[in-house]
């Protein structure tokens, strides 16, 4: 097996090499530091480096079941650091800066709402190792000072909330707390509402609240990290979409960062055809990829679409802050051939330090007059990205 580990795949500086061609290295070796506000990259495969360029470090090996362990430390903060790890639900901030804060009388909550359609590899892995994330969230909270540790999740997620429950009995210090259904409870601002009835400002973080949130496989990876001295070195995944035997969603537990997402769409069978672009994360959120991206520490879904319907239209596109991207938004137009003529966000975005944000996540307005301006602008089809009317 093969594995390009990603000099940057996390929020901050890239990492810079720490081996040369020809070195052999064991997995869980640390073979790039971090830089700054960055992260530790270890090698995910024992094996032989075969390349070192400016972007990534190419190894040849295989996924032994041991690893090197990472130092033993009683600073928790500095054995996240040493880990490598990062926000795993995407945002790839650097776990041990954001942990780095103290809040007596706050709270630490762990994010398991799995928001996005066809990704459940969040949920499968708290059926299977609820143990590992609340182990996480009670190592999270004693490095923040919290008083209360929350586990965020909706209703509907019946197993997994059972496989919590156990735990609780066994270990307590935390509560569950339920999460509404849709889209988008995984957002930051949303849980500060729902779960402690505070209306964060657009931009503002949680910290304002007294809280912190962590994704539910970011708190196993500080586990491990604590309690197995494991680096961050795999991924969980969901693969699914044109896909052979994956059309729901494959889950694919402790993936070795570096792999080439095509591997992973082999081992379901191939493509189920016609098929068109791959996608990397969540159908709402997911950027375009391609066969030769790589698995990282933020990567939580490879999806295969159907290919683009041909609309050759004047389209109007409408943003939300939540969906995909105005980029994201205008490479699907023109993947289907339409001439873009008006681009509107949701009503409710504001922009904020120079970025456009939700006043009110998940409380959606009807978006007529929107859909008006844009049909005075000649559009005669709409491409919609806001989560509700
Ligand atoms: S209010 Fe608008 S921007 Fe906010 S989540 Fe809903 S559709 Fe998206």
């Amino acid at each position: 097996m093969r594995v390009k580990l990603l000099l940057k795949q996390h929020v901050g500086a890239p990492s810079s090499p720490m081996v040369s061609v020809g070195d052999q290295v064991e997995r869980g070796q640390r073979i790039a530091k971090r830089e700054g506000l960055g992260a530790n990259i270890h090698s995910s495969l024992s094996g032989e480096v075969v390349a070192v360029t400016d972007e990534y470090i190419e190894i040849d090996g295989e996924k032994t079941d041991s690893f090197l362990p990472i130092e033993a430390s009683d600073n928790l903060l500095d054995m996240v650091e040493a880990a490598g790890i990062v926000g795993a639900g995407g945002a790839g901030f650097p776990a041990h800066v954001k942990l780095n804060i103290s809040l007596p009388g706050g709270y630490i909550i762990a994010n398991a709402a799995e928001c996005e359609p066809v990704l459940h590899h969040n949920i499968t892995m708290l059926e299977t190792e609820p143990e590992k994330v609340i182990s996480g969230l009670l190592h999270a909270k004693k490095m923040i000072s919290a008083e209360h540790a929350y586990v965020a999740i909706k209703a509907k997620y019946t197993q997994a909330i059972k496989a919590i429950k156990k735990v609780k009995d066994q270990v307590g210090g935390f509560e569950l707390k339920i999460l509404p259904d849709m889209y988008p409870s995984g957002d930051e601002r949303v849980i500060v509402r729902e779960i402690l009835g505070v209306e964060l400002e657009p931009g503002a973080l949680p910290s304002v609240a007294h809280a912190v949130i962590q994704n539910v496989e970011t708190l196993k990876r500080i586990a491990e990290a604590i309690d197995e001295r494991k680096p961050f070195i795999d991924k969980d995944m969901t693969v699914g979409g044109r896909v052979r035997n994956a059309n729901s969603g494959v889950v694919f537990l402790d993936q070795p960062i570096g792999r080439r997402v095509v591997e992973l769409i082999e081992e379901c069978g191939g493509y189920q055809e016609p098929h068109g672009e791959i996608v990397l994360g969540g159908p709402f959120t997911g950027a375009t990829g391609g066969e030769e991206s790589i698995i990282t520490k933020t990567m939580g879904a490879v999806l295969v679409a159907m290919p683009f319907p041909t609309e050759k239209s004047k389209m109007g596109l409408l943003v939300c802050e939540c969906g995909a991207s105005e980029q994201r938004m205008r490479d699907i137009a023109t993947g289907m051939g339409a001439e873009i003529v008006a681009v509107e966000h949701c009503k409710r975005m504001t922009e904020v330090g120079g970025r456009v944000r939700c006043e009110l996540p998940g409380v959606c307005p009807g978006q007529a007059e929107k859909i008006l301006l844009m049909r005075k602008k000649g559009m005669d089809a709409i491409l919609a990205g806001t989560c509700g009317d």
